[in-house]
């Protein structure tokens, strides 16, 4: 019994034991002699002092909804449309991703024709949710803030590197263009 129960995940009025084989340490209670969960949670063990106690987990999973700040993988680009793979909300890592979707005409504050000049295929963009109501979640890179924060080149896959209002290929001196977010450049792998 007192094995099994190590890092389970227990719920409230869950048993988890009898006092004789530990007693209720944080997260739990005793009645009569059983020793109960109180919360959501993992139950853990201290086998020295003989407690049981349950921690809790980590809040409800992370969802992108309307309004919420999302760091996306460019996934597939065609003219109109991007499939992006979200990897964080609102500072936190997206385990698993979730698939979001930018469309030109929400892509930049300026009219663009075609989704080549705003992202390609594994950019990395920071977006906005502006609809949440589907199943893929309609993104916004039109906002402050918003836009490409890591591009590759096209041709080679080698960084792209702004100097000046140049955007440019740091191997092969590619030029090329994207909607780009005001830090573009500064970006370190973060979830933000
Ligand atoms: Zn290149």
């Amino acid at each position: 019994m007192i094995k099994k129960l190590e890092g389970q995940f227990v719920v409230p009025g869950e048993k988890l034991g009898v006092v004789e084989e530990f007693m209720p340490g944080p997260g739990t209670v005793e009645v009569e002699g059983n020793v109960y969960s109180t919360q959501i949670g993992r139950a853990s063990l201290d086998l020295n002092r003989h407690i049981v106690t349950v921690k809790t987990v980590a809040g409800p999973p992370v969802l992108p909804v309307e309004g919420s700040t999302v760091i996306g993988v460019v996934q597939n680009a065609q003219e109109k449309m991007a499939i992006i793979n979200i990897i964080a909300v609102d500072g936190k890592t997206l385990e698993p991703p979730f698939t979001g979707m930018l469309h030109i005409s929400s892509a930049s504050p300026k009219f663009e024709r075609a989704m080549s000049d705003v992202c390609k295929p594994v950019d990395i963009i920071r977006a906005k949710v502006i609809d949440d109501t589907q199943r893929i979640p309609k993104l916004t890179t039109a906002g402050h803030g918003l836009g490409v924060i890591k591009a590759f080149c096209s041709r080679c896959g080698g960084n792209l590197v702004l100097s000046g209002r140049i955007l440019r290929c740091d191997i092969c001196r590619n030029v090329e263009r994207r909607r780009l977010a005001d830090d573009f450049g500064t970006w370190t792998g973060g979830t933000n």
